[in-house]
């Protein structure tokens, strides 16, 4: 498969863009593989490029019931950080935040990662000095983090409203300069490319139905194309985790699937040239590159497995806008959507051997999977490879629920809505 380069580009531009190639393969699923994964998200994808390059095992599957990038992965806000307070949540987020400012270099593939900054507002001295305490926590394990003054963030965002009497002013807040935005699709279609140039068959409109089995073990999967068997079976498929493992008998997991919505204005001029949340509510922002607001809040109020939301949320995010930066008043929204969220009862996510014999779990990344994209790929890459976790991934395990070894990064409790 040919480089992506200024030469290819030039040289296409040339012969009327008609000579470019599929970036990837349409292969029929063979009758077995060495590993196959379920859900071609980016973590299923991401998982079999870290495989491949990492691992040297490209005899792997990657079955997606849907086309390539259907679920979450092309539904999100793109925010990427590593703001995170517990060391195991700010190790592993920042590993990927390292592997996020080399991925276009390491797939060939423009991801458009764009280190634009994460602003975390605060409302009240008392958030305030909870950022700080963040900050510290994160600049103690390496990770860059900056307390910003009111009058640092009017010079950053003009149009932010921080006059003292408004409803909730803005005291203060924390920075993340290295955080920032990337494409979602083309991290999908980069690790997806990326993964068939080493041999991976990447199959899409092919559900798996049910796990063949032998005895505990599981030793393949049933398909909308028929039976696939496989020495290993990997899920990664983010909110449809609960009913992908009930086709295994799996029926208690601690995950509930919710809708998150996500909304986009009408393009305006450049405006915001960073990403900012709002602290008081949940309400996060950033311009994308056609000039619309990308915006959404919090997760939808009941569990769902349909990808579509209701109107509180709405009202709820755009009053929270609204907040921030009056001068939106008149900017028509011009669409929203809904993806599946697999929320955990801790806030973090599950990258493990198990629950059953020759099964690998990945799931639990609530609203936050897409900037975990790299590293949720190279964990669970090695822990499928090794049969154990890699250390960055050892306290993702799935029985933290049972032994009382949670990772609350908010001290929220299981209450998936709050995380
Ligand atoms: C609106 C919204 C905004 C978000 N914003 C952010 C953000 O700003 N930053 C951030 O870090 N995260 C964000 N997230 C979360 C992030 O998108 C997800 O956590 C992450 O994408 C989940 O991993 P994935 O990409 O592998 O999931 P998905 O893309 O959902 O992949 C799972 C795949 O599994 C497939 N599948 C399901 N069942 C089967 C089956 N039986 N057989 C075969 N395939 C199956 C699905 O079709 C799907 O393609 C957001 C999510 C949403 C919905």
């Amino acid at each position: 498969m040919a480089e992506y380069s200024a030469l290819s580009l030039l040289k296409n531009a040339f012969s009327g863009n008609r000579d470019w190639k599929p970036a990837w393969r349409k292969p029929a699923p063979k009758p077995s593989y060495d590993v196959i994964i379920i859900g071609g998200g980016g973590h299923g994808l991401s998982t079999a490029y870290y495989l491949a390059k990492e691992h040297g095992i490209t005899n792997v599957a990657v079955l997606e019931k849907g086309w390539l990038g259907s679920g979450n992965v092309g539904r999100n806000t793109v925010t990427i950080r590593s703001n995170y307070m517990l060391p195991p949540n700010t190790r592993f987020y920042e590993h990927s935040m390292k592997l996020w400012e080399n991925l276009s270099h390491d797939l060939n593939y423009n991801v458009m990662f764009s280190q634009r900054g994460v602003l975390n507002l605060a409302h009240t001295p008392g958030q305030l000095d909870d950022y700080a305490r963040r900050g510290n926590s994160m600049r103690h394990q390496g990770v860059d983090a900056e307390l910003m003054t009111p009058a640092e963030i009017k010079r950053l965002m003009p149009a932010i409203d921080i006059s003292t009497n408004a409803r909730f002013p803005i005291v203060g807040g924390l920075m993340q300069r290295r955080a920032g935005t990337a494409r979602h699709d083309a991290v999908a279609w980069g690790y997806a490319r990326g993964a068939d140039r080493r041999g991976v068959d990447i199959i899409e409109n092919c559900e798996v139905t049910g796990f063949l089995r032998d005895g505990d073990r599981v030793v393949g999967v049933s398909t909308a194309r028929g039976d696939i068997r496989a020495a290993k079976v990997a899920v990664a498929v983010a909110g449809s985790t609960g009913r992908v493992l009930q086709l295994a008998g799996i029926d208690r997991l601690p995950i509930e699937s919710h809708v998150l919505q996500a909304f986009v204005t009408e393009s305006i001029k450049p405006f915001l040239d960073t990403v900012v949340t709002f602290g008081m509510g949940h309400c996060y922002i950033n311009q994308s590159d056609k000039g619309g607001l990308v915006c959404g809040g919090d997760i939808d109020g009941y569990n769902s497995y349909a990808q579509r939301g209701n109107l509180p949320i709405v009202d709820d995010v755009m009053a929270e806008m609204l907040a921030m930066f009056p001068s939106l008043a008149s900017v028509r929204l011009l669409r929203s959507w809904g993806g599946l969220c697999d929320m955990s009862m801790d806030g973090s996510p599950i990258i493990t051997t198990g629950p059953l014999p020759g099964m690998y779990l990945n799931c639990g990344w609530c609203y936050g999977g897409f900037k975990a994209t790299p590293a949720s790929g190279w964990c669970f890459a090695h822990t499928i490879a090794r049969d154990e976790p890699h250390d960055l991934n050892a306290a993702f395990t799935l029985d933290r629920f049972q032994r009382g070894i949670l990772i609350d990064e908010k001290g929220q409790g299981a209450t998936p809505r709050l995380h």
